[in-house]
């Protein structure tokens, strides 16, 4: 594996662990569900920026006040986005450095170009191409309108992807790109059917956490209990939550016969509280 494959399988692992953890629809995919929730996590800034003597795309600064994201204002939207996929690549991929600049001087760089790879991905995932193009017969501009991208942006993303699986035969990948984009998905959809069992086994080897699904729901409302997540009433998850946040507390509870083991985020709920709710659920159970 080279390491702009590396980086491909990489951002791939995180995404789709995110999309089965969500159960995002893959023909609504769109980058920002994904890009929201890291952003989130990460207590990331994200804001527009302008320099008037330069461009600058898009920046990544890391200083005593966390980290931050701009992108140039006056920049198309498809661009801008383009750009911010690209910045969160520098951090989800753990890039060392306290600043990063794009601009058209060093688009060479190793560490830019595996940047661009997981932004390539992160917009337009494999698994999602498979459903639009393949199974849904979008054409070329439904998928690049839906997906945010521009049309260089996807015009490449289907070559580098396709290339994967079908190494030398470049000059035959190109003409079933362009002709997609003229219309015509004959050619393209050939080169689909072929590959895409292994497209759908790569997605599906990936489940649904339960303890991702519990911290994403607690971080929203603060409390859940094993009537949503019946897995909670086994005990051996608990220690897996439990260290997966220094915030989160577990407890049971019963009363005749019925039980109710309950998860709650202890900066929101104090014990007692969490307690008397889980008490009155137990009551109308
Ligand atoms: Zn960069």
């Amino acid at each position: 594996m080279n390491c702009m494959q590396e980086v491909n399988s990489t951002t791939k692992q995180a995404l789709y662990q995110f999309m089965k953890d969500q159960d995002i629809s893959l023909l609504k995919y769109h980058f920002d569900h994904y890009f929201k929730f890291c952003v989130q996590e990460n207590n990331i800034q994200v804001l527009p920026h302008h320099f008037s003597s330069h461009k600058i795309e898009g920046l990544t600064v890391v200083d005593e006040f966390g980290t931050s994201f701009s992108y140039e204002r006056d920049n198309p939207k498809v661009k801008q986005n383009f750009t911010l996929c690209h910045e969160l690549g520098h951090f989800i991929l753990k890039h060392d450095g306290n600043y990063f600049a794009e601009s058209i001087d060093n688009q060479e760089n190793l560490l830019e170009r595996e940047a661009n790879v997981f932004s390539a991905v992160v917009l337009m995932p494999d698994i999602v191409l498979l459903s639009k193009i393949y199974y849904s017969c979008e054409t070329f501009h439904q998928v690049q309108n839906s997906l945010a991208v521009s049309k260089q942006a996807l015009f490449f993303r289907l070559l580098d992807f396709l290339r994967k699986y079908y190494s030398g035969k470049d000059s035959e990948i190109k003409q079933a790109v362009e002709t997609y984009i003229e219309g015509k998905n004959a050619s393209i959809f050939r080169l689909f059917h072929d590959i895409r069992e292994q497209i759908i086994e790569e997605f599906h080897q990936f489940q649904p956490s339960l303890i991702n699904q519990v911290k994403q729901r607690v971080r929203k409302v603060g409390f859940v209990t094993s009537l949503e997540y019946p897995e909670l009433s086994n005990q051996d998850n608990w220690q897996a939550i439990k260290a997966s946040s220094i915030n989160l507390k577990t407890w049971l509870i019963y009363n005749k016969g019925k039980s109710i083991a309950y998860v709650w985020d202890k900066e929101k709920f104090s014990d007692k509280e969490a307690r008397k709710k889980a008490e009155l659920q137990l009551l109308l159970m």
